[in-house]
């Protein structure tokens, strides 16, 4: 399974930085794990492949540029860009985004072919299929519905936490199966703002660190993501001190296989 974090952030001359603002995940180039970054950092190939998205829950920086991706291809759709979210996480996007006022309500629209987007409610604790993938949506501890995602192609298997602070049950999950390639974590606050970590229910690297020991699997590789830029170089540091081997940062803009 090749997976890349798309980046969302440019500089000056255009070029993409490791800073992460909006998190929105490719997997073989054709099924996309969030969608803030969606409209923004995709190439015109995979622009054209992508159809199948997966939204873990409705904050800005998962869904940023999800109306904007679909208003572009909006002429050229042969079939509907797929949402697959909770029907909790659907109800709050068709009231707050897509509700005629933030944005036009894409559900209820078609063009030439047919209809332009369509919501595939999926379920939790049960296994769907996205295109060649296998998914498994459990709930984590974050301020709105929120799933945390195990996805299997049939020969590797990953982990997305997506957003959360200590959590049980995507924990099990995740020991239920037989192996686990990689688990892609969230780390967003330094130590320093735990209080804040908390109420907005993010892991620090402290946090991060208690519930690593809820994990079973050994040898995956555990990359953090969703690092407050303000916060990057520190986050960074203590993930560093806590000597977890395979630990690291996932690069936006790289693709990582397994
Ligand atoms: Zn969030
Ligand atoms: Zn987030």
């Amino acid at each position: 399974m090749r997976v890349q974090l798309l980046p969302s952030t440019f500089d000056s001359q255009g070029h993409a930085t490791l800073e992460q603002r909006l998190t929105c995940f490719l997997i073989d180039e054709s099924v996309a794990v969030d969608a803030g970054s969606i409209a923004l950092a995709l190439t015109t190939e995979q622009r054209r492949k992508v159809r199948d998205i997966i939204v873990t829950h409705p904050h800005m920086d998962h869904i940023a540029s999800l109306p904007i991706f679909i208003d572009d291809l909006f002429e050229t759709l042969k079939k509907p860009v797929r949402i697959y979210a909770t029907q909790e996480v659907i109800d709050l996007l068709e009231r707050d985004i897509f509700n005629w006022n933030v944005y036009p309500r894409f559900s209820e629209l078609k063009n030439e072919f047919g209809p332009v987007m369509e919501y595939v409610p999926i379920p939790k604790g049960e296994a769907f299929k996205v295109r060649h993938l296998t998914v498994t949506a459990v709930a984590v501890n974050h301020i709105v519905p929120t799933v945390g995602l195990v996805v299997s192609d049939g020969k590797s298997t990953v982990a997305f936490s997506s957003d959360t602070s200590e959590t049980d049950e995507f924990w099990s999950v995740v020991n239920r199966v037989p192996r686990i390639d990689a688990l892609l974590i969230e780390a967003s606050f330094p130590n320093s703002m735990a209080n804040l970590a908390e109420v907005s229910r993010h892991y620090t690297p402290a946090s991060l660190e208690r519930d690593l020991r809820k994990l079973n699997h050994n040898g995956l590789d555990i990359l953090a993501v969703h690092i407050k830029p303000a916060y990057r170089q520190m986050v960074i540091d203590e993930l560093e001190a806590l000597n977890i081997p395979k630990l690291g940062v996932m690069e936006s803009g790289r693709t990582y296989s397994w």
